[in-house]
């Protein structure tokens, strides 16, 4: 018997809903060509929490095909913009509306806390309705080129845009991606991750119930491999925008070029320093390099996950910052007293444990933490090493869990050095009560986000990206829309009228 294209679920908070399981295609859901299904697994329970279809190469062209049909054979794309911008804000407001169900399937399928799930989806309504303004904003330039010509450019939307995200933030990376390239006017495949792909195939729910068009607005639910790599390699999409590991990276930038030179924007991981001045606040910093790494259980592409700290302040910092992480609460993401959730799969528990074991042999101290939590779920003890060395693995490395190296330093020349000694560029935090050193400091990070004073700190209409081998382009802010416009340049030649 196959699977029905949508479940009720009640989910452990008791919040009941219906949730879609098909593809969405065309603006329905639909079983995949296959049939095959994939479990989705509850990281606190390690249950089921239901199948859903899996879309594989034929799924994506399906996908891709509708998606072009709505480029070219609608009006999605030359319409009066203010149309797009009414179905994005309907779409935040229905996001907003549906808050604490859609927060819920956040922390059901991701393991996030639900509070840490509720700021997600404000975060993902907010950079929606924000993005729905700039539809009719969208401006090109008139150049001056003599009086001979007329010269002026315009951006037109790229067409048919793929994308592919991870599962640290599914909703949240959903709506960076699709909202800048609806916008725009372009059309979009989406491929969500294979750990978690419930809150997208929801919102897709969404966005057939406000109104977006058929073939607009494409959720496929797969693996990376085949759905991801089919996105990569189709020749009909114009754009791949892809967020996950630099390894991943790699191969979504080969397979653009080798299918059809594809735009591409990557965002990429980070293994981001936080650092800690003399001069700084203590007591708020060290809650801030806490909140750096242990916020949605470190799996955070920014994550503060090296913390460097000044000699005069380095024991004071070390001995608050073990007791903030003993005493961090992890456990049921439900609980709202919680602060440190599921890890998402029991292949990120094996990668931290395995990083644990490496930091230990590599003789670096272990400071707190290093355990799994025993029974039902991915929970892992906040963790802390010091005494590292710039070489080893463990400070080189993206962990991607609640793990981060402290080291000591002495002055900003050599704290400066040792930050941007990576080939990573994505985030990085400075605690400094001094204006100058924290300007001047900032202008020498080589990193994407720099956080004064705070970490970790996103917002709606504020770029974010990296550099290096953190990746290229922009998400959020209005310098995302760039990433799914290209110019064209309009000379008109002007004949001298005599009458
Ligand atoms: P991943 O690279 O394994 O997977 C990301 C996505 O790519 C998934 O949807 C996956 O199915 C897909 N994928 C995997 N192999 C593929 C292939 N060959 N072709 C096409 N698609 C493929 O990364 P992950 O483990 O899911 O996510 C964690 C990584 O994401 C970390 O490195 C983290 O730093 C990074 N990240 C970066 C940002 C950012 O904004 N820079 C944000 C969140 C996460």
């Amino acid at each position: 018997m196959s699977h029905p294209l949508s479940v009720e679920i009640t989910m452990p908070n008791g919040i009941e809903y219906v949730q879609p399981t098909g593809l969405f295609i065309n603006g329905e859901f639909v079983p995949s060509i296959s049939g095959k299904t994939f479990p989705v697994i509850d990281p606190s329970t390690e249950e089921v929490i239901t199948e859903v279809y899996e879309g594989f190469a034929e799924d994506i062209d399906i996908a891709v095909n509708a998606a072009e049909e709505a480029f070219e054979n609608t009006d999605w794309a030359t319409c009066d913009p203010i149309k797009r911008t009414k179905l994005l804000s309907k779409l935040a407001d229905a996001i907003e509306d549906n808050m604490e169900t859609l927060a819920s399937i956040e922390t059901m399928d991701n393991g996030k806390t639900i509070k840490l799930s509720r700021s997600d989806i404000q975060l993902v309504a907010d950079y929606i309705r924000s993005t729905a303004g700039w539809c009719d904003k969208i401006y090109g330039t008139v150049i001056d080129t003599g009086s001979s010509y007329f010269t002026y450019t315009k951006r037109e939307p790229l067409g048919v845009c793929g994308q592919i995200i991870p599962w640290n933030f599914p909703a949240l990376m959903m709506a960076w991606k699709i909202a800048p390239a609806l916008a725009t006017g372009n059309t979009v495949v989406i491929k969500t991750a294979e750990s978690t792909p419930l809150s997208a195939l929801y919102i897709a729910q969404l966005a057939k119930d406000v109104g977006f068009p058929p073939g607009v607005l494409n959720v496929i639910s797969g693996f990376g491999p085949t759905a991801g790599a089919a996105i990569t390699l189709h020749p009909k999409i114009r754009k791949v925008d892809f967020t996950g590991s630099t390894a991943t990276g790699r191969i979504i930038m080969r397979n653009a070029a080798e299918s059809n030179l594809k735009k591409v924007t990557l965002e990429l991981g980070g293994k981001s320093p936080n650092i800690v001045f003399d001069d700084a606040d203590i007591k708020k910093a060290v809650k801030n390099i806490s909140f750096g790494i242990f916020y949605n259980s470190g799996e955070v592409c920014c994550a503060g996950s090296r913390v460097y700290v000044q000699e005069g302040v380095y024991d004071e910092v070390l001995e608050e910052f073990k007791k903030d992480a003993a005493a961090v609460k992890v456990g049921d993401p439900f609980d709202e007293t919680v602060f440190q959730g599921a890890q998402t799969s029991q292949m990120q528990v094996d990668k931290i444990l395995d990083y644990v074991k490496l930091g230990q042999a590599e003789g670096a101290t272990l400071v707190t933490g290093g355990e799994r939590i025993e029974g039902k779920g991915y929970f892992i003890k906040p963790t802390i090493f010091s005494d590292v060395d710039e070489e080893m693995r463990i400070v080189k490395e993206e962990i991607f869990g609640p793990v981060v190296t402290v080291t000591k330093f002495s002055t900003v020349d050599e704290v400066v050095e040792m930050a941007n000694n990576s080939e990573y560029g994505l985030a990085a935090g400075l605690h400094t009560n001094d204006i100058n050193k924290a300007i001047d400091v900032s202008n020498r990070l080589k990193s994407g986000t720099i956080w004064v004073n705070t970490y970790n700190s996103l917002q709606y209409n504020t770029p974010f990206g990296g550099m290096k081998q953190s990746g290229f382009d922009k998400d959020s802010g209005k310098e995302a829309l760039d990433n799914y416009t290209q110019v064209k340049a309009v000379r008109m030649k002007i004949i001298p009228s005599n009458k």
